[in-house]
């Protein structure tokens, strides 16, 4: 089932260093349309929820750690072809690795902190939109 729309996070190291409103800016800019935001705090359990399929991955736990460690922003967003578009917009999961331009390119600091996220199938997007928002915050 092909959706039109992906699931996002600012990370804890983009809305601590302030670059939430930059990259907010540029996924509007980049076509795409907010359909659900929040400013929230996972817990580690939470993180450790969300991420559980690399559960299983050497830095699960860091990673768990890390996603707890301040807020994020949690988002629903639309467009045509939305999950493969916005992995295009942020870059590789590396930054070293990512196209100039890209969000990861412009404001992240680690493979770790690496500033967003991005679903990475629409199956995914759904159930990772679900996870922080309702069906009537959704519009
Ligand atoms: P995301 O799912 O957050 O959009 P991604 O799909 O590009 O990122 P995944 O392989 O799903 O990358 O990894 C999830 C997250 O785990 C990464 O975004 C990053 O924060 C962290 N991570 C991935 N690989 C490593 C690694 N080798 N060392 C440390 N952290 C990592
Ligand atoms: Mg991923």
């Amino acid at each position: 089932m092909t959706t039109n729309r992906t699931f996002t996070m600012v990370k804890p190291d983009a809305v601590e260093s302030g670059n939430a409103g930059a990259i907010l800016k540029m996924i509007e800019e980049g076509g795409f349309r907010i359909v659900a935001l929040k400013k929230t705090l996972l817990t580690k359990e939470r993180a450790g929820e969300f991420y559980e399929v690399h559960a299983a991955r050497p830095f699960y736990n860091d990673l768990c750690a890390y996603m707890s460690s301040g807020p994020i922003y949690a988002a629903i967003l639309e467009k045509d072809n939305a999950v493969a578009d916005f992995r295009t917009l942020i870059g590789a999961t590396n930054p070293a690795n990512a196209a100039e331009g890209t969000i990861r390119k412009l404001f992240a600091k680690s493979i770790e902190a690496n500033a967003v996220h991005g679903s990475d199938s629409d199956e995914n997007a759904a159930i990772e939109g679900s996870f922080f928002f309702s069906k009537t915050d959704q519009f």
